[in-house]
């Protein structure tokens, strides 16, 4: 594997995205998908896929099709150059960056990749249709990059999961790799939305990441402990408008019974100001438990890149 601070080549339509895939020595190659506005948390998933392969895409496309009518899609941040400078340092070899008519050449699609039921819990329930869009397209960047790997942040655990389920539903041949979440000093989890937050939103954001600590440092206590220890943050948190506080299965994203001891998604979703923010711990429930950084039974890059 060698390391290079090269400029990565640029590929805006589709001739030159092949173009500059075959231009690549190897076919050993990994994409990680990303809406732009960079940050630490997509260079982790840079460093993890170089590691293990000869190549590295990123693509950086704002995709209308998971962005509701009264979503942030016009605001959404837009810094290419500082995007490619951290391709660059991250050793990227292709940025694929197109617009949405190379993506959807023929408009939106009528065709579309269904989330299912799973689609519509959490996430999907406050913003319908969102993973269907997110599928469509990682369907169609996995076909355009052509990628054995793909990399997938934790952060986005509904989506991450969401991906292993297309992937294995509809057979596409391409290993997905997730990215424990990487987190400011304080805790609050990379975002390319904590641009919109003021000074005084940020202080109450970290109320996400204390109430997920507190439900992870609860978890040799059973469910109801996590439960009632992570919404104790919350509570004191006025400012921050819950969405939702759940504890669930990692696979059915089913609320967990009292019962239940092992691993566990406790993911919380925010309105502060006026930005939705999302955040999650992997955990595993019962004695001896605590918050852990993936889930165990599945492929995964850990953070010692
Ligand atoms: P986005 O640009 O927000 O769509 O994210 C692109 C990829 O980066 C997704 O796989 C995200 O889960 C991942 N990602 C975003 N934020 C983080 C983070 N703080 N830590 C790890 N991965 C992240």
């Amino acid at each position: 594997m060698t390391t290079t601070t090269a400029v990565p080549a640029v590929a805006h339509t589709r001739e030159e995205l092949k173009a500059a895939r075959e231009a690549l020595p190897s076919r050993d190659v990994a994409v990680v998908m990303t809406m732009g506005a960079l940050h630490d948390g997509h260079a982790q998933l840079i460093r993890a896929a170089r590691q293990r392969h000869e190549h590295v895409v990123v693509t950086i496309f704002l995709n209308p099709l998971q962005f509701g009518p009264k979503e942030d899609l016009s605001r959404y941040p837009r810094t290419f150059d500082d995007d490619m400078a951290i391709c660059t340092q991250a050793g990227v070899d292709v940025v694929f960056a197109p617009t949405p008519d190379v993506v959807y050449p023929d408009g939106d699609p009528g065709v579309r990749v269904s989330a299912g039921p799973l689609g519509a819990m959490l996430e999907g329930a406050s913003r319908p249709g969102h993973f269907d869009g997110v599928l469509t397209v990682v369907g169609k960047l996995l076909h355009l990059t052509a990628a054995r790997s793909a990399y997938f942040g934790q952060k986005d655990a509904q989506q991450l999961l969401l991906i292993r389920r297309m992937v294995r539903d509809l057979d596409f041949p391409v290993e997905v790799v997730s990215v424990p979440t990487v987190r400011e000093d304080d805790g609050l989890a990379m975002s390319s939305r904590n641009t919109y937050l003021t000074d005084s939103d940020r202080e109450v954001a970290l109320c996400l990441s204390r109430a997920l600590r507190a439900g992870g440092e609860a978890a040799s206590y059973g469910p109801s402990a996590v439960r009632r220890a992570a919404r104790e943050v919350l509570v004191d948190e006025p400012l921050a408008l819950v969405d939702y506080l759940v504890l669930v299965h990692p696979l059915t994203l089913a609320d967990v019974p009292e019962w239940y001891r092992g691993e566990a998604l406790l993911a919380v979703a925010a309105r502060i100001g006026t930005t939705r923010l999302i955040d999650n711990t992997p955990l595993v429930v019962g004695p001896g438990g605590g918050a852990i950084d993936v889930f165990s039974d599945v492929p995964h890059a850990r953070a010692e890149v």
